[in-house]
């Protein structure tokens, strides 16, 4: 099964993905993640990506289109993929259309004046990137591999304007994108979260 979840910063795509990714033992592919992990390598990449990220605008499509089509040629996607944060513009839904056939486009709606309490209050682990809100989680380690919780910089209320901005302008209009092409399954995100996963799961089984 290949699947993409959409949704603005802060939806729950991560906290979901990570879950809907195990059920249906398919690799699941963060490009958030993926640039993070090259910005902490101090790779080339990494240094392109991160002027960007920090001023929570996009990094740019001919950059993130290539590292996508390598990763979604690794053996662990064999059985399938999910992908969390790409595509992010039409220019990379039509190059992924290109590459291979989605099946869902999971589309996480959350109504945009809780997605700010929930970004600002987001604590990440460093090591297997799982998400946490400051709300529920009381520890400043990660439950599964115990490394210390950080805030991301692009996560402080100076940049999640801007984030929320690019994200109407750039990444809304795919959700009429796949809607035209019969992929899109909308959820309420705005559920305590094992109630999310249930609405996916009952989603994607029809
Ligand atoms: P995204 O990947 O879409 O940016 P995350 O999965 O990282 O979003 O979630 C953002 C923040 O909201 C995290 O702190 C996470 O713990 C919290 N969160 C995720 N899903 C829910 C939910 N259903 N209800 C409340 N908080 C949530
Ligand atoms: P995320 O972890 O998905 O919130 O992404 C963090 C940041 O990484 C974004 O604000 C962008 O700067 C960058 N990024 C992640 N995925 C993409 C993408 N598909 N296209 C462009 N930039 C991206």
């Amino acid at each position: 099964m290949k699947l993409i979840f959409l949704g603005p910063p802060g939806a729950g795509k991560g906290t979901q993905a990570e879950r809907i990714a195990e059920r249906y033992q398919i690799a699941h592919i963060s490009t958030g993640d993926m640039l993070r992990s090259e910005i902490r390598n101090a790779t080339l990449l990494g240094a392109q990506a991160k002027s960007f990220i920090d001023r929570g605008e996009l990094v740019p499509d001919s950059v993130i289109i290539g590292m996508v089509e390598n990763r979604i040629q690794e053996d662990d996607c064999k059985n399938g993929f999910l992908l969390d944060g790409f595509p992010r513009t039409t220019a990379q839904a039509d190059a992924l259309g290109e590459l291979t056939e989605i099946d869902y486009v999971v589309d996480i709606e959350v109504p945009s004046e809780r997605l700010v309490a929930r970004i600002s209050g987001r604590r990440m682990c460093p090591d297997c990137g799982a998400a946490y809100h400051v709300t529920t989680h009381a520890a400043d380690t990660c439950d599964k591999c115990g490394a210390k919780l950080y805030q991301r910089d692009d996560d402080r209320e100076e940049t999640v304007h801007n984030r929320l901005v690019v994200y109407e302008k750039k990444t809304a209009p795919l959700i009429a994108y796949y809607q035209e092409r019969g992929k899109l399954l909308t959820v309420d995100g705005d559920q305590a979260i094992d109630s999310v996963t249930d609405s996916i799961v009952k989603g994607l089984a029809k």
